[in-house]
């Protein structure tokens, strides 16, 4: 898929030529540990963020995924564990380290008073860069946002998805090696949620370091190379999105609805490996879906749905449907 030409065109300089990712994980969590009261609400972790790969953090409300990069960029101190941040121990080294880190917050902070242009160059100076510096580069992180000639533009002025990719674009300021990005789409209508994935692709292919937290699992499949799903606390489990589907969920699924669910649940148990009825919907795993298809096609009043497994069905297995708040 293409994106536009204000995406596409963007200069190559401004994003690096991804030399900036070296051998060494730019991000290397062992034994972390956070408590608040007498709750561990980061629990004995260990996690390694590889150079140039989009590394997903996954986990229900409450996991812990905001602790955990609160933590890596030493904005709150750990009760125990090792953390090295782009070769700086954490939080000692906290100043050099973030010097080359981009951070998209979950909530945006752009300053609504002021002009797309400004909030660029105030960003600039928290890293030390001069004005001219960073009005050489504003042309184009705002070409990078899809934002060409918004430059002018108030913040108050532009849509939601406008704003994300400001914050993208912020993000880059200082043309950071690593950059960690906490629920980057959420809010964002599917059109400019493609337009951010564009952007965050292109990072990628520059040899960027992304650590992102996501609740969208098409997302994180999407982008991802390597996940790390973390529950309570703890990762539970971790791998490419595909080695953790066809590590934890049989490959093909059937949703099943309709009023006659009860009297067929009975036939599913026999046919699949698993079933899981969640409300209306009776959740129907098997690696051979024909003899449940073809079961379901002598009951017309039942409808269906046959789709491969996806990380959302394995997210869901291992960490339960019960709402979080
Ligand atoms: P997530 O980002 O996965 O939704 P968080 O890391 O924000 O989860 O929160 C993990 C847990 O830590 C939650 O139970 C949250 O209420 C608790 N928590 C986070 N920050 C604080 C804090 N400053 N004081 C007390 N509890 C906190």
């Amino acid at each position: 898929m293409r994106g536009p030409p204000a995406i596409e065109s963007a200069h190559a300089g401004l994003l690096g030529s991804g030399s900036h990712a070296s051998m060494t994980a730019p991000l290397t969590i062992a034994h972390l540990t956070k408590r608040y009261g007498d709750q561990a609400v980061v629990d004995d972790i260990d996690l390694t963020i590889a150079a140039g790969q989009c590394h997903g953090l996954l986990g229900p409300n409450g996991a812990g995924k905001t602790t955990t990069l609160r933590l890596a960029l030493g904005l709150i101190e750990a009760d125990a564990g090792d953390i090295r941040l782009l070769g700086q121990a954490m939080p000692a080294g906290a100043r050099a380290a973030r010097a080359r880190v981009g951070v998209v917050p979950q909530v945006d902070s752009l300053d609504p008073d002021f002009t797309v242009r400004e909030n660029l160059l105030t960003y600039g100076r928290y890293f030390g860069l001069d004005r001219a510096e960073v009005e050489v580069r504003v042309p184009d992180l705002l070409d990078f946002a899809g934002l060409a000639g918004k430059g002018d533009a108030s913040v108050a002025s532009l849509s939601g998805g406008m704003k994300r990719r400001l914050t993208l674009a912020r993000a880059l300021i200082n043309d950071p090696d690593l950059v960690i990005l906490d629920e980057p789409t959420t809010g964002l209508d599917p059109q400019a949620r493609h337009l951010v994935w564009q952007g965050l692709r292109r990072l990628i292919g520059k040899g960027k370091t992304l650590l992102l937290t996501t609740h969208f699992m098409d997302e994180a499949e999407r982008l991802c190379d390597r996940i790390s799903i973390i529950d309570r606390g703890r990762i539970i489990v971790e791998g490419s999105p595909r080695e953790l589907i066809r590590a934890h969920i049989e490959p093909q699924v059937v949703e099943v609805y309709g009023d006659a669910l009860a009297d067929w649940r009975v036939c599913a148990l026999d046919l699949c490996q698993r079933c899981e009825q969640v409300g209306e919907t009776l959740f129907c795993y098997t690696t051979d879906p024909e003899p449940v298809i073809a079961e379901l096609d002598r009951h017309p009043t039942l409808r269906y749905l046959h789709r491969p497994a996806n990380l959302e069905d394995v997210f869901l297995k291992l960490t339960g449907r019960d709402l979080r708040d």
